[in-house]
């Protein structure tokens, strides 16, 4: 809990009770949610909350380098508390957003025509593909299985 305050400060993040209550239902996410999700979940604390004040607060919290926004495949924005370096696993089919425990190896450079016209401040590597739930469901609806013909004679 004190980090969470700590993490606010170092932000230069004034503190309020919503804050607070936002701040701590999206660490305790690892699942990247949206708004729409981490809303929901900050109305059991503060019933009263509108959606527009969850999402300008993770607007704010973005801004300042507090947590970290995806946007997968043009999908609604979720954001993501894990600010260790690290890359994301994102299904083309469900648009499930799962943290990689990998990133640009610092001591390969980056491609030349980056390098002489833009300055890189962060490299954000998205693996894209079929989550293994979304593999099994797919396998199990293969046509071949699904509509095989029985002999009838
Ligand atoms: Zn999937
Ligand atoms: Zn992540």
């Amino acid at each position: 809990m004190n980090s969470i305050i700590d993490r606010l400060k170092k932000c230069h993040i004034s503190l309020t009770p919503q804050r607070l209550a936002i701040l701590k239902v999206i660490l305790a996410h690892h699942d990247h949610p949206s708004a729409e999700v981490l809303y929901e979940e900050v109305r059991q604390t503060l019933p009263t909350i509108s959606f527009n004040t969850v999402y300008k607060t993770l607007e704010t919290f973005c801004q300042k380098g507090l947590i970290f926004k995806i946007n997968p495949l043009h999908e609604v924005a979720r954001y993501d508390g894990n600010l260790h370096p690290h890359s994301h696993f994102i299904c083309t089919r469900c648009f499930r957003v799962e943290d990689v425990d990998y990133q640009w190896p610092e001591d390969l450079p980056l491609p030349e025509s980056l390098n002489s016209s833009f300055k890189v401040d962060r490299i954000s590597i998205q693996f894209l593909g079929l989550c293994s739930a979304c593999q099994q469901e797919l396998d199990s609806i293969k046509p071949g299985k699904r509509w095989r013909v029985t002999k009838t004679s």
